[in-house]
């Protein structure tokens, strides 16, 4: 691992365990910093305090975080560019889609996630992939693999303003008669000036419907509660929901948005900032609704496309983390957070 060293006796003691993560971290690489980084020099990358928050941040992972480590690497970059690009990403064949629990499946690629969840009256999507071609070949597909009807699709959140996340809205929206939610503020930033794009990615769609913090999404039996978690956009939408295995709830947070990919923003420090109240403000609410499901729009980070593989092969579900690892994996983006302000600060 290139990011910022692990002890060597962890690195020993837990080296069969590790294995698979780190392949996997290796697998991700830097695509989450991708456009991003001001370059940091050596000296700040060293500095007490840049360094005290990277240990904390690693001792808050454990063994079972370690991919939200890497959102340390904008405060110390690797020597060497590690993983997969964007593109590389993109092309890889995509991952069989899965089953999470009774209400929630993955139809995602390797680089980014879209998320159904069933309701009495309907689907609701969380994101829409890159672009129509995806959102045909990899949502419509992979639901129908699932044995989920596409034409059920009712609602898509799109947790934020980046193409890779509504891309695909186009062919969702036109085909099944989808309406699409975000935050006022990034339908806003998206008719004004898209802060990050790609060729590739779909155009963004039509304003439509809003929710802002504290609101909710509701569809039949079933209300998402929306947070707003500002810093990768200034609206990110996080969401809180229960779900179901059998009689059992667990309480899943979704993190909208996890890269700090606005390096080069001239309000790069107000978003960090936010990013860093965010997770704080974050991690009491997990507490208070003893959120035990934690999970992200991009399987790098939460490893979705691996757990549901562990998941196929049988044993207690891998996506029920526990309230203590939720925790941590806040704590780490926040301590990254620090020390990538640390950095800039220096
Ligand atoms: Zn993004």
């Amino acid at each position: 691992m290139s990011l910022f060293g692990r002890p060597r006796q962890e690195k020993t003691l837990r080296a069969e365990a590790i294995e698979p993560t780190r392949r996997q971290l290796l697998s991700w690489g830097c695509a989450c910093c991708a456009a991003a980084a001001l370059p940091v020099s050596a000296r700040a990358a060293q500095s007490p305090a840049v360094q005290q928050h990277l240990l904390a941040a690693r001792q808050a992972a454990g063994s079972d975080l370690l991919a939200y480590l890497k959102l340390g690497e904008v405060a110390a970059p690797p020597a060497k560019p590690t993983g997969l690009s964007i593109d590389e990403l993109m092309a890889l064949p995509a991952p069989p889609p899965g089953r999470v629990f009774d209400n929630l499946y993955f139809v995602g690629s390797k680089w980014v996630s879209t998320w159904a969840i069933t309701t009495s009256d309907g689907i609701i999507l969380i994101d829409a992939m890159d672009n129509d071609e995806e959102a045909q070949r990899i949502v419509d597909g992979g639901m129908q693999k699932l044995g989920l009807d596409p034409r059920r699709i009712k609602l898509i959140v799109v947790t934020h303003g980046h193409g890779d996340h509504y891309g695909g809205c186009g062919y969702l929206t036109q085909r099944y008669g989808a309406r699409v939610v975000m935050s006022d503020a990034d339908w806003t930033m998206m008719e004004t000036k898209l802060e990050f794009d790609r060729p590739d990615w779909g155009r963004p769609p039509k304003r439509d419907l809003s929710v802002n913090d504290g609101g909710t999404v509701k569809l039949g039996n079933t209300s998402l509660d929306v947070i707003i978690t500002p810093g990768h956009t200034m609206g990110t939408i996080t969401l809180l929901f229960d779900v179901a295995e059998g009689a059992t709830k667990h309480r899943a947070m979704l993190w909208g948005g996890t890269a700090f990919n606005f390096g080069r923003q001239p309000n790069r420090v107000e978003r960090l900032q936010a990013y860093i109240d965010a997770t704080g403000r974050a991690k009491e609410i997990a507490t208070r609704q003893g959120v035990d499901v934690f999970i992200s729009n991009h399987n790098g980070y939460d490893e979705a496309v691996e757990k549901i593989q562990k998941l196929k092969a049988g044993g207690p579900n891998p996506f029920v983390i526990g309230e203590d690892a939720t925790q941590r994996a806040l704590t780490v983006m926040q301590e990254c957070a620090l020390a990538t302000m640390a950095v800039w600060s220096a």
